[in-house]
């Protein structure tokens, strides 16, 4: 610790009580604003937008110095003020938080293992966030967990050499508060597995129980991580990397940090021993890993001017979500193919996937992608029955924007520029200086790009994006693939008739979970939350339900019984044909010259 300057800001944070899931977290001020000094604990955590009040977890807080007691006083939801202290006197807050959140987002402690983000339990310090902050990551008290270590990219205090074992607990620093609550940290008996990619040291520590195949994964995540440090140019921007997996029976989510990521994933989704080829699952897992890895340029250094610096009180706004997540949605599984872990027609089979998800929500034809990206608070992030008829996805259609600009800027320039090279502007004007990216500041890059391609088609295509991030259109994927030599089909999901609803999972009623705007099922009157009971006279529930409306055709009027609440009602419904919004892509077997080479710039080799 350097001897001069500022006094840092010390916390400490121990597992006290895993079974009630129990941290018991101190922070201690040697300074204190004089005029009493005003803690705050975070409202959301960068990369997931949505208000959450962590605040709500803190169960029990109180302040002292020299180990007398402090008044302190709550002034909203989040922020709290200590009592003046006389000049020279040390302040401490001590606080208990409650820990059993198991998401990426948030904090989960038991006996099995402790994991939290800096957000859950880190009050900031006013007026103190730029200073330097010791962490104390203190063990388990119990004999029984005495084998947990500690995983995390937060660095050791230098002060500590002796004591910094790796993995070990101790002393950890940031350089400030920004960065102290963007590394996460899982303590408990998780494995690691480590492995070199473009020059770093990338580690994994899976916690849960597993049989995951970790030298296959480390070969793959090897491959992909390489791909993408390559695609932004040596050196990477972080000197290690860290993936902290969590595996469950039935979960999927990932946070991105600056040198790590939270992942949750399904057990079944990781590779095993022996595995032939790539599961489908592991496709997704991989996706994610390479999704949050693409993070580590695409947000967490290249951020909308609106995230410099995040206001962590209140909602931060911006319409560029699109950029930041639909693009690397984009990359995810292009990362995947461009760096050979998977074939070409799998990726195609991804894509379809993407763009046929985005085709059967009507949402899209009434938010645009910067909308959606704005209200991703109060929309994306909360969504309701009613999402697929209002909502975009600004992941799914950022993405499919990301392939039709790729696509023309590669046709316009034939193959001289691609969305690569506007990865690159962007992380050399914004990543590497910390300048945030304007509201506008994309479709100007664009055009940038694409005139250094082909003078002339740069003003066209940033037109374009600019039509296509504010509209609501469907874009011309069809004939943009052409030129590659891909082949677009659509079809309907299935051969029969349909509702216009889709079921809720769970105990085999028929409930439905959406009612499609415009649909069969909406018409006739049915709403979300109806369970449907009968379909002309006889029962039906969600495991009969497609076989009793494949006998019909469209149409064809049949009876619904269906509770809503507890009233019993009746509605005929006319069934009608599905909508052909099943896009399968298929490479065609012999292009031409032309469209060969295209193509393997695209998807390589
Ligand atoms: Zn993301």
């Amino acid at each position: 610790m350097p001897t001069s300057g500022p006094s840092p800001v010390r916390y400490s944070i121990n597992p006290v009580n895993p079974e009630a899931h129990l941290f018991e977290v101190t922070c201690t001020v040697a300074d204190p604003d004089l005029s009493g000094q005003v803690f705050r604990l975070p409202a959301w955590i960068p990369g997931s937008y949505m208000i959450r009040e962590f605040a709500r977890n803190i169960v029990t807080l109180h302040a002292t110095s020299a180990h007398k007691p402090v008044a302190i006083e709550k002034l909203d939801k989040h922020t709290w003020r200590a009592a003046p202290l006389p000049e020279g006197e040390a302040l401490t807050l001590t606080y208990v938080v409650y820990a059993w959140d198991l998401s990426v987002r948030a904090a989960h402690l038991d006996a099995t293992h402790g994991f939290f983000n800096g957000t859950s339990v880190f009050l900031a310090v006013d007026g103190r966030t730029d200073r330097p902050c010791l962490v104390e990551l203190q063990p388990p008290r119990k004999e029984l967990l005495k084998t947990w270590r500690v995983a995390t990219t937060l660095p050791r205090a230098v002060e500590q050499t002796d004591a910094a074992a790796p993995m070990g607990f101790g002393l950890y620093r940031a350089d400030n508060y920004d960065e102290l609550v963007d590394h996460p940290v899982e303590m408990g008996t998780f494995d690691h597995v480590s492995f070199e990619a473009g020059g770093i040291l990338h580690e994994i520590a899976i916690t849960g129980r597993h049989d995951c195949d970790t030298e296959r994964l480390c070969k793959d995540l090897s491959r992909i991580c390489s791909w993408q440090i390559e695609l932004f140019g040596r050196p990477a921007p972080v000197q290690r990397y860290l993936f902290l997996a969590m595996i469950v029976g039935d979960g999927y989510g990932g946070l991105e940090h600056r040198s790590s990521t939270a992942l949750l994933a399904s057990r079944a989704d990781l590779p095993y021993r022996g595995m032939n080829g790539e599961s489908d699952g592991y496709k997704n897992f991989l996706g994610l890993c390479s999704h949050e890895y693409f993070h580590t340029w695409n947000v967490k250094r290249i951020k909308p001017a609106a995230f410099t610096p995040y206001d962590l009180a209140n909602e931060n706004y911006t319409r560029l979500l699109w950029a930041f997540e639909g693009f690397t949605s984009y990359y995810d599984d292009l990362a995947l193919v461009r760096s050979g872990v998977i074939a070409i027609e799998d990726y195609l089979a991804l894509l379809g996937k993407t763009i046929s998800g985005v085709l059967r929500t009507s949402g899209r034809l009434k938010q645009s992608v910067a909308e959606s990206s704005f209200d991703a608070w109060i929309k994306y992030y909360r969504q309701d029955e009613n999402a697929p008829n209002a909502i975009v996805s600004y992941y799914a259609k950022g993405a499919m924007i990301a392939l039709a600009l790729d696509l023309q800027l590669r046709k316009a320039s034939a193959g001289r520029v691609s969305l690569d090279d506007v990865m690159r502007l962007l992380w050399q004007r914004h990543g590497l200086t910390g300048k945030g990216v304007p509201e506008g500041g994309l479709f100007a890059l664009v055009h940038e790009v694409g005139e250094r391609g082909a003078v002339g088609s740069g003003r066209r295509i940033g037109r374009w994006l600019r039509e296509a991030v504010e509209g609501t259109d469907d874009l011309p994927l069809k004939k943009l693939l052409k030129p590659f030599g891909i082949t677009w089909q659509a079809e309907p999901s299935a051969k029969r008739p349909t509702l216009g609803i889709k079921l809720a999972g769970g105990n085999g009623e028929a409930k439905l979970a959406n009612v499609f705007d415009d649909g069969p099922a909406q018409r006739a009157g049915l709403s979300a939350g109806d369970v449907l009971i009968a379909i002309d006279g006889l029962k039906v529930s969600s495991g009969s339900l497609d076989a009793a409306i494949a006998r019909r055709a469209a149409g064809e009027q049949i009876r619904i019984h269906a509770f809503r609440r507890d009233e019993l009602m009746e509605f005929d419904v006319t069934l009608e044909a599905a909508p052909a919004d099943t896009v399968k892509l298929s490479p065609l077997k012999r292009p031409s010259p032309t469209t060969g080479a295209l193509r393997k710039g695209w998807l390589g080799a």
